[in-house]
């Protein structure tokens, strides 16, 4: 079971930053409020996330880490409509599988929190433990079994900057939770989560200063999509490639389709060249996305690709236009 674990992982765990993803991910599927990330040594040495979130009761603590088992789809019907970041049950058990692997957690109305520890896939009993309602779950000594994945792995501040473009990715799509990150034990990030992504330090941190200025508001509604968030005015010349943020139902994705539709909005009003810079959320009833198409979740696959295509380029293409006015 280890091996098929490590195996998994592979897929997975590829860095410390993925294992930042899923645990956030995670930790945002529970309902927190707040997230709290403390890293050591570019998250090699040390990555944990402790949560506000509903908790995990202490004999299903072995479930969590068991493959495939999740608690978040119970049938194919939910498979096709999934509503959460994660629904695969692969992360944790791939973590630990691959690390000195310890979970803590407490649901909010218990008496107190049970302890698990995987050493490198071997777990060991669940123990009480105290803890506030929540979870924290910590991976320490990443693919310290794996000699030659911890070979892949990169300098410390290399991999601390993967980490935090995935933290910024994930944050810019939730400015209600609070995020704070620590590294080698000092502060490096604190997003307030009041909710206002427009004011908020983390649209600054990813997109530039004067995006905020520069950005015009997208809230298009048709066909059972729905577009929101903003782009750059075709004047705002500062933008690079990766001042583009997209998400589908909550969900950060790459997707040529939706990538070119945008680029032709822009090209098509008075703007070449360039990339555009962006943060948008394309919402959509589940049933029309399918997001089990890679380990990773970076992908999905839209049911009708072409009809959201149209959508998202006429959507952008009458919030452009009116600047020509
Ligand atoms: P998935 O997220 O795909 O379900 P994971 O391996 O990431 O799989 O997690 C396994 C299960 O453990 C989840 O389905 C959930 O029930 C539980 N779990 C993991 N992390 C948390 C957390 N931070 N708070 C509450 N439950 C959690
Ligand atoms: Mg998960």
């Amino acid at each position: 079971d280890t091996l098929i674990n490590q195996i998994a992982a592979g897929e997975v765990v590829e860095r410390p930053a993925s294992v930042v993803k899923e645990l956030v991910e995670n930790a945002l599927d529970a309902g927190a409020r707040r997230i709290d990330i403390d890293l050591e040594e570019g998250g090699i040495r040390l990555i944990r996330v402790r949560d506000d979130g509903s908790g995990i009761a202490p004999e299903e603590l072995p479930l969590a880490v068991s493959r495939h088992a999740t608690s978040k789809i119970a049938s194919i019907e939910d498979l096709e409509a999934v509503a959460t970041l994660g629904f695969r049950g692969e992360a944790l058990p791939s973590m630990a599988s691959v690390s000195r692997f310890r979970i803590v957690s407490r649901q909010a109305g218990a008496a107190h929190g049970a302890e698990l520890r995987i050493d490198g896939g071997k777990p060991g009993q669940v123990t009480p433990q105290a803890h506030p309602p929540g979870t924290t779950v910590e991976v320490r000594d990443l693919f310290y079994n794996v000699p030659a994945r911890r070979k892949f792995l990169r300098a410390e501040r290399t991999e601390l900057a993967h980490i935090e473009d995935w933290l910024r990715t994930l944050a810019l799509a939730r400015p209600d939770v609070e995020i704070r990150v620590t590294h080698n034990g000092k502060p490096l990030r604190r997003w307030k989560g009041d909710g206002h992504l427009l004011n908020d330090v983390r649209l600054h941190e990813a997109l530039g200063q004067e995006f905020a200025h520069n950005a015009l508001a997208v809230d298009q509604a048709g066909a059972g999509l729905r577009l929101h968030g903003w782009i750059a005015r075709p004047t705002y010349h500062r933008a690079s490639a990766d001042q583009q943020y997209l998400y589908v139902n909550g969900r950060s994705v790459r997707d040529r389709n939706i990538a070119h539709a945008v680029r032709q909005a822009y090209s098509d009003v008075l703007y070449h060249g360039r990339h555009p810079a962006y943060v948008l959320f394309l919402e959509l009833d589940p049933r029309g996305v399918d997001v089990n198409v890679h380990p990773a979740k970076h992908e999905v696959r839209f049911r009708e690709a072409r009809l959201v295509h149209d959508f998202v380029y006429r959507s952008l293409h009458a919030v452009l236009a009116q600047t020509r006015a």
